[in-house]
């Protein structure tokens, strides 16, 4: 048999990585509880079409797709929202706005594998769906801030833009949409020359081409500053104004509101998947290159496939990075210790009594384990040791006929007999 490993790109979790994500998990679950995000499971496998319908070239070229055994093109999904839009134009058409939809689970792009880029990876997801309004924007934005303070990393900030700037300009200037598309990935990608000679091919004009060139050199987060800059160069552009306008509404909305975050304001600044219209932002820290979340607002995505024209904005939080992250700045998960019991039958006969005892104390909802391997109690003692175990209960012939067990703290290497009745509150209870 050949030594069978993972597919290039796949990752196991093991208890230790798993047991972390499940925490990041259980934070972004706390997160959906307190906003009022319902949850919704939707299927890893979807059309090809829904999926290649708006998520941009970049996403696209890089989707696990196939024919299923019926002859269906299918993908597995690269991210939820398209699922999500799926679902508002069909089986939700009808239901009152706003939706706020939360989902969680891991996606699929065949990117090249990287440091904090997989081929499988986590997401948890947020959508509100309905407001056209700047408050929903910063619902989104202050539930991925707080996501970030319980998650405990430090000097976090939130890249900011507004996809209204340039795409207002480039189609002031007549460039429609399928021809923008390719130039904002060149500049999601920071390849500012590659677009900017993209657009020189389009015929844009020498003052658009002037004008964006000065926004990429723009950043900055003394937010009344750095918009006041962006309002004047691109004062011609009416719709890149009123861009401007929404996005300086949004953040004044969340400081008003008292959110402290930090912010870098970009105006150039894109993102590959196609459907953006309004504010778009990522996560960063200092120790990464690569964003721990991203998000923005969409409003014709759910006209395209189908659905009312409804307005609605949105964030992914990336699990593996935020991960990454927590290791980099040395964050240890706040998962509380619990205790964790192991009975070792100190005679083959009292197996049934050690199995017994187990299944009782877990009905108390004391972890415990039963020792397997039929080790000497020596030898199953160094092995409880090695696993971590809070404590140790020895059956024995002579406690258990007066209805008494051994107990061994193995924090504080202290031995006690113990009456069955009282063995989980011994335990509990420190
Ligand atoms: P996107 O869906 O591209 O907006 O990505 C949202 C977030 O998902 C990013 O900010 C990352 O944190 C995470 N993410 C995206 N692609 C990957 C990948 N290949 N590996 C790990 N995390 C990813």
């Amino acid at each position: 048999m050949p030594k069978f490993r993972t597919v290039r790109g796949m990752r196991d979790f093991l208890p230790k990585q798993a047991r972390i994500m499940r925490y990041i998990e259980s934070l972004t679950r706390e997160i959906a509880k307190l906003y009022g995000f319902k949850e919704i499971i939707t299927p890893v496998v979807e059309s090809y079409e829904l999926l290649a319908a708006k998520s941009g070239e970049e996403i696209r070229q890089r989707m696990y797709a196939f024919k299923d055994l019926g002859g269906r093109k299918v993908g597995l999904r690269p991210e939820f929202t398209a699922s999500i839009a799926r679902l508002v134009a069909t089986t939700l058409r009808n239901e009152p706005k706003p939706l706020r939809l939360f989902c969680v689970g891991s996606l699929y792009r065949y990117d090249e594998p990287q440091f904090g880029r997989y081929r499988e990876f986590w997401q948890s997801n947020f959508e509100l769906i309905g407001s056209k309004n700047p408050e929903a924007d910063v619902e989104i934005l202050t539930l991925t801030n707080d996501l970030m303070q319980k998650v405990g990393v430090q000097n976090y900030w939130f890249k900011i833009g507004h996809m209204g700037i340039l795409r207002g300009m480039l189609a002031e200037e007549g460039i429609k949409e399928e021809n923008q598309n390719p130039v904002m990935q060149k500049f999601d990608k920071k390849l500012w020359e590659e677009g900017l000679n993209m657009l020189k091919k389009l015929k844009v004009s020498e003052k658009c081409l002037r004008t964006i060139k000065s926004l990429i050199e723009i950043r900055g987060a003394k937010t009344e500053e750095v918009l006041e800059e962006i309002r004047k160069r691109v004062k011609d552009y009416e719709s890149s104004v009123s861009a401007v306008e929404n996005l300086g509404e949004i953040l004044n909305l969340s400081f008003e509101s008292g959110v402290k975050f930090n912010v870098s304001i970009e105006p150039a600044f894109a993102r590959g998947l196609e459907y953006y219209t309004g504010m778009i932002f990522e996560v960063f820290v200092p120790e990464l290159e690569i964003a721990l979340g991203g998000g923005g607002r969409y409003d014709k995505l759910i006209e395209l496939f189908g659905g009312e024209p409804t307005p609605a904005v949105g964030v992914a939080h990336g699990i593996d990075r935020i991960m990454l992250a927590m290791e980099k700045q040395k964050i240890k998960p706040k998962i509380p210790m619990e205790p964790l019991v192991v009975i070792i039958p100190v005679e083959n006969e009292l197996k049934s009594k050690a199995l017994e005892l187990a299944i009782h104390l877990r009905r108390r909802h004391v972890c415990a384990e039963v020792e397997v391997m039929g080790r000497t109690v020596t030898r199953a003692l160094q092995d409880a040791d090695r696993r971590g175990a809070t404590h140790v209960v020895l059956v024995a012939p002579r406690e258990l006929k007066r209805r008494k067990v051994v107990v061994r703290n193995m924090r504080l290497r202290e031995q006690k007999t113990v009456d069955l009745e009282k063995l989980p509150n011994e335990i509990l209870g420190g």
